[in-house]
């Protein structure tokens, strides 16, 4: 594969420079050591025998890459540049592959349209006025318009799979601890996971299996299991209930479930009434670690820090009020407020109790199912204006995301097909390290996971 070639034809092309929005920075150097064939010095050990020799993708900007910047799309962090690599990154480093840029996201995480981002804009690579979704919009758009094979996110509450399925390409959000969060900088630790964005199941099947592994460096991270479960598929499960889907995302479900009868499946309904709970759960427990995981940036040891004489007090205060956007403070005070001593018992406990329920309602479908379909999101990517969600209606669409983050199991999204001219995604959940056989599953469906390219996609990375 003459990656150099390719990426003179990706700079060359102006449809591709504009999609360049999605990047937070690119190593520019890098590429042009790429571009002059000079993979010497673009890669350091040029070793074709290495899985991914070569190869260039994107990391969403918060994950830390030593001497990128590490933004998480914040204006408190716009100036940091990373003194370290994050474990995911190394060893995706030591087979071969390369970072060539750090991608687009809702500030620190938070948010499903990647507009929250305080830095810049991103749009969907299928139509402008669209948003790519969120938070690893960026990651999603770099993928999506052909201008990496594949990319890091991070899913806290569904911000892989999410935008994969608004912009059409494949997502997974792995169990939680398989993959190291060493270098992800934290947003609700308990929740989230890095995760791949590709554009092919075997891309996304590679890097995983790459990445992840325990490592010193996370002690919440977690060996792969010496019997993962089987990756056969008997049964799967579907969820009752699910009211409120868009007329393309419920059609999705109709023919992903005629085609998984056809090959063989057998389909159980199941009956998961604590999946009412997830959204409320989500929210307290997110914002609560969120309040306490954030608390770290005050101005003192790294980031922005406001010009205040009055004292240091005064500063903390000045440098987060300027520094934080709206939503972010907005959890900052919601967890905080859970937390609080007399509201407790009454919030952020009872949310662990759901979380275990919901836990526990999984473990039990999954007697009955080997994997379960699901959609993802209620509607397709919303074009801005008339058409988006109100902030609190996005948040009640993490319904079916969150799900997976509350339980730590894995679930991958992938597309289904386009309708308007936007793509359509669903996802199967596993039980946790059952990751291969999600992708296995996926599998089955050569027929409703075309290869769908936006309109002048160039898969430029390519030859
Ligand atoms: N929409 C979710 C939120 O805003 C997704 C977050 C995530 O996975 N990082 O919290």
């Amino acid at each position: 594969m003459d990656i150099l070639q390719s990426w003179r034809r990706v700079l060359a092309s102006d449809d591709n420079r504009r999609r360049y929005d999605a990047y937070i920075e690119r190593w520019e150097s890098r590429i042009a050591c790429l571009l002059e064939r000079d993979l010497t010095r673009a890669t350091g050990t040029p070793d074709a025998a290495l899985p991914l020799s070569g190869i260039p993708f994107a990391v969403k900007d918060n994950i830390a890459v030593r001497d990128f910047h590490l933004t998480c799309g914040s204006k408190i962090l716009q100036n940091l540049v990373s003194p370290y690599t994050a474990t995911a990154v190394k060893r995706l480093e030591a087979a071969g592959a390369r970072v060539i840029g750090k991608t687009n996201l809702d500030e620190f995480g938070m948010g499903s349209s990647t507009d929250n981002s305080a830095l810049q804009r991103s749009n969907n690579p299928w139509n402008a006025s669209a948003v790519c979704g969120g938070s690893s919009g960026g990651s999603a758009a770099v993928v999506a318009a052909g201008l990496v094979p594949f990319a890091l996110g991070s899913d806290t509450g569904g911000s892989v799979r999410q935008p994969a399925s608004f912009c059409g390409c494949f997502g997974l959000k792995p169990t939680w601890g398989s993959v190291s969060r060493f270098g992800l900088v934290a947003y609700a630790s308990s929740l989230e996971v890095i995760g791949v964005l590709a554009r092919d199941v075997d891309t996304v099947e590679t890097v995983y299996d790459l990445m992840a592994g325990a490592d010193d460096l996370d002690q919440s991270s977690l060996a792969r299991p010496a019997a993962p479960p089987a990756r056969e598929i008997r049964t799967v499960g579907v969820l009752r209930g699910t009211a409120g889907l868009a007329a393309p995302i419920e059609a999705a479900c109709r023919n992903t479930i005629d085609a998984l009868k056809q090959s063989g499946c057998e389909i159980v309904e199941l009956e998961l009434p604590m999946l009412e709970y997830v959204v409320p759960a989500y929210y307290t427990i997110a914002t609560a670690e969120a309040s306490a995981n954030l608390a770290r940036y005050t101005g003192i040891r790294y980031g922005l820090r406001a010009a205040v004489d009055e004292g240091q007090e005064q500063m903390v205060a000045a440098t987060r009020n300027a520094g934080f956007g709206d939503e972010v403070k907005l959890r900052i005070l919601l967890g905080t407020y859970v937390l609080r001593s007399g509201f407790q018992d009454q919030y952020y406990v009872r949310a662990q109790k759901i979380r275990t329920a919901i836990r526990n309602a999984f473990d039990a479908a999954f007697q009955q199912a080997d994997v379960i379909l699901s959609p993802v999101y209620p509607t397709q990517a919303f074009v801005r204006g008339a058409g988006e969600l109100s902030p609190f209606a996005q948040k009640l669409a993490d319904r079916f995301t969150a799900s997976a983050n509350l339980a730590g199991i894995p679930a991958f999204a992938f597309p289904t097909g386009v309708a308007d001219g936007l793509p359509v995604g669903l996802q199967f959940m596993g039980p946790p390290f059952a990751e291969h056989r999600l992708f296995d599953a996926v599998r089955r469906l050569p027929d409703v996971a075309p290869l769908m390219r936006p309109d002048g996609y160039d898969e430029g990375w390519r030859s």
